[in-house]
């Protein structure tokens, strides 16, 4: 028998550290031989903290909303006992609940399920066994599976990881990198995060299969430092690996070297963007650069650069193990594989879920999500952070890839879905969004610096009640202007939740200024 503790900053948040040891009290107090696993967020954040009864023929009870009190029941009922306390269960291995039965798990796979700071709880799941198997094949083999896979970047571009790679490969220069975009800065998005400290040797594994894929003996892992036990697993899961072999020289006895250090941003969202994020890894400002050249010509100190994000790697030794066609063999003609998403706001089961491209936003947030919290009615869901947009009820159904997202205005994003109810003021969402973005604006283009703040200036003015006929048309003009006239994505995109506001919700602007005029 063995006890797993959900000890992701979602469990922790919620008070896992407690539970942990008022376990180890429990197990000392009464002389019993148990394990104790602390593991990742299983998705499940809506029900932390959670603990998992795994019996010796394998069934998994897990029970949510444990608090130290009810450990002691949970060991004297079910531990010793034999009866599982069904009350206090969210799921079982017999009986997967809601949440968890819709999902497909790929980049998710061990998130929740071994402990992220063991590295034999990774390689026994077979965790290593695809950088062996893509070291036996030539780099352009692995190129080509990926290709297969048909596997896009997971950041937001959508932009087809083989090309990358490829691109990187083909350019001249014996100094290559490679390097993870951990710098997951959207609101309401958790997806990076939790794979990261779920299970950090996924990401790992899958750089140094794009190393040895591109040419790159050097990874790096750009990750916001607010995401503190994130950059602990990691550092750690890199020495472990270190100490096994796994990473450095000679790996497998291939020859192939590959080293990999983690560099801690400082908070600018805009370092999100490839660019901008190698001038913060050079110790420059965080500022995006021109393109072309792009980062695969000319990257980290202009050498040829790959850089993919969390999820995108995570994906890799999987399609590497299993093919690329079984990956393909799941979602849309054009989006294949799945999804990492995070769902929150007014959501009843908040958490992170991953599914095949192509499900409908409707499955996703009321199947899986369970809906509305408090019976209220869904209003918006805003998809891809402040560079998205909000997305109403009568497109729920449109199926969930990167070309039907982008069709309603909004886009995939890195995964993150804000669920709104109807209490919901829409033009109070698009400030926030537009707040948020114009306080990110590094200054660099005038329509970013200049035309957010004119544009929040007017967002602020209708909130106020002091809204002018004819402001919706007056954003309008600004944001096509800021859109055209910026340099990075962050400017191009920032004006989409107010234009899809504006598109969706329009009546609710000019009721804020009718209202007072
Ligand atoms: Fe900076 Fe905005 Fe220009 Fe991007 S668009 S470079 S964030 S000013």
């Amino acid at each position: 028998m063995k006890i797993r503790v959900g000890m992701g900053s979602c469990g922790i948040a919620a008070g896992s550290l407690k539970v942990r040891e008022r376990i180890v009290e429990e197990i000392e107090r009464r002389g019993l031989d148990l394990q104790v696993q602390p593991t990742g967020c299983i998705g499940m954040c809506h029900n932390e903290p959670l603990l998992d009864v795994i019996t010796g023929d394998g069934r998994i009870f897990t029970y949510g909303h444990v608090t130290p009190e009810l450990v002691g029941e949970i060991f004297e009922k079910h531990i010793i006992g034999g009866v599982p306390l069904t009350q206090h269960l969210v799921s079982t291995s017999e009986n997967t609940n809601d949440f968890l039965k819709e999902q497909v798990r790929v980049a998710l796979r061990n998130c929740g399920e071994i402990n992220p700071e063991c590295i034999d709880d990774y390689l026994d799941r077979g965790g290593y066994q695809a950088l062996k198997q893509a070291l036996s094949s030539t780099p352009e083999e692995v190129i080509q599976e990926i290709r297969v896979s048909g596997l896009r970047g997971r950041g937001g571009a959508g932009f087809p990881t083989w090309f990358k790679w490829q691109a990187v490969r083909q350019n001249p220069g014996s100094v290559k990198y490679v390097v993870c975009n951990a710098d997951e800065g959207d609101p309401g998005a958790f997806m990076d995060r939790s794979i990261l400290e779920g299970d950090p040797h996924s990401v790992l594994e899958g750089m140094a299969i794009a190393g040895y894929a591109t040419g790159a003996k050097h990874g790096f892992i750009y990750c916001r430092a607010e995401y503190p036990l994130a950059v602990r697993r990691l550092e750690l899961a890199i020495a472990q690996a270190r100490e096994r072999g796994l990473l450095g020289r000679n790996i497998f006895g291939s020859g192939f070297t590959f080293e990999v250090a983690v560099k801690e941003g400082a908070g600018a969202f805009v370092c999100g963007e490839e660019t901008a994020l190698i001038a913060s890894l050079e110790g420059e400002r965080g500022m995006p650069r021109l393109k072309p050249p792009y980062p695969a010509q000319y990257g980290y100190w202009g050498k040829p650069t790959n850089i993919n994000n969390v999820e995108t790697y995570a994906n890799v030794p999987w399609i590497i193990s299993h093919g690329g066609k079984a990956f393909a063999s799941m979602g849309t003609e054009k989006s294949k594989g799945t999804k990492v998403f995070a769902l929150a706001g007014k959501i009843r089961r908040g958490g992170l879920v991953e599914v095949p491209m192509g499900l409908s936003l409707r499955d996703v947030i009321f199947n899986i999500g369970g809906g509305i919290k408090d019976n209220r009615r869904f209003k918006a869901v805003q998809l891809g952070g402040p560079s998205g947009g909000c997305i109403p009820e009568s497109l729920l159904d449109i199926p969930v890839d990167y070309e039907s997202i982008n069709q309603t205005g909004a886009i995939m994003g890195s995964g993150g879905m804000v669920v709104m109810d109807d209490t919901t003021c829409m033009v109070d969402v698009a400030r926030f969004f537009l707040d948020f973005t114009q306080k990110e604006s590094c200054g660099k283009c005038v329509q970013c610096r200049i035309g957010t703040r004119r544009m929040l200036e007017i967002l602020e003015r209708i909130c106020t009640g002091e809204g002018r006929p004819g402001d919706e048309e007056l954003l309008e003009e600004i944001a096509i202007q800021v859109k055209e006239g910026s340099l990075c994505g962050l400017g191009q995109s920032a004006p989409n939740p107010v234009l899809t506001t504006l598109r969706y919700f329009r009546e609710e602007y000019t009721a804020h200024i009718n209202d007072k005029n």
